[in-house]
């Protein structure tokens, strides 16, 4: 039987600084039936970032007001005032399109969309080898001050308890190690 790819979703998650924007436009250049739901976040713009390609960019006062309308499936604060969401009408967009929703979502937010798709979702913790190397790659990335690394790598020792929470973990420790098994545990899943 043909398999339904408009009703499957891909859940990436991870501390930040472990590769997930890379594995995420690694597996989006590769022309899979799969599309990105944009979330909603109070956070203002970064660099080139426009509004409705990698978010839609609302007030925290606007994101609020959407909450108490129920257009979120989940919200999450990630860091202090800065809130992230996912709307529902993303989900029926790709859908629609008769295409699978990938989501870069925090931890949090994977593990809460996980609990409301089942077995229709497939849930991806992204690792870093160590805090250390995490660390490193934030610095190395240099979009964050000193501070705001100090702060994510706080964060990132919680989040990495989690791990066990998702269906896989993918050790992005050599990188065309982490892009050949995302890519092997995403064709099968939408194969399924
Ligand atoms: P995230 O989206 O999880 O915050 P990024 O994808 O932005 O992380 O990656 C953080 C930094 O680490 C980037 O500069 C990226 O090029 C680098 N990076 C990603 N994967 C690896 C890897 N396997 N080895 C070394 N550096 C990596
Ligand atoms: P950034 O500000 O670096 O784009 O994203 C910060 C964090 O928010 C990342 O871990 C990203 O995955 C997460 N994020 C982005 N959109 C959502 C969302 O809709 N829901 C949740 N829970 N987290 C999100």
């Amino acid at each position: 039987m043909k398999p339904r790819i408009g009703n499957k979703l891909l859940i990436v998650s991870a501390p930040s600084g472990a590769g997930k924007s890379t594995i995420i436009n690694h597996l989006l250049s590769l022309g899979l039936p799969l599309s990105f739901s944009v979330s909603a976040t109070s956070r203002k713009p970064r660099g080139a970032e426009k509004d409705g390609n990698e978010y839609y960019f609302i007030s925290a006062g606007e994101f609020r007001r959407r909450i108490a309308a129920g257009e979120f499936v989940e919200w999450e604060e990630v860091y202090t005032d800065h809130y992230y969401g996912t709307l529902n009408s993303e989900i029926k967009r790709v859908h629609d399109a008769g295409r699978a929703v990938l989501f870069d979502v925090d931890v949090r937010g994977g593990i809460s969309l996980k609990k409301i798709f089942g077995t229709d979702a497939l849930s991806l913790f992204i690792m870093p080898p160590s805090v250390d190397e995490l660390a490193r790659r934030l610095h190395g990335r240099g979009t964050d001050s000193p501070e705001k690394i100090r702060m994510r790598v706080e964060k990132a020792e919680s989040e990495l308890n989690l791990a066990s929470s998702f269906d896989r973990i993918i050790i992005n420790d050599d990188l065309e190690e982490a892009f050949r098994e995302t890519v092997k545990a995403v064709t099968d899943f939408l194969k399924e």
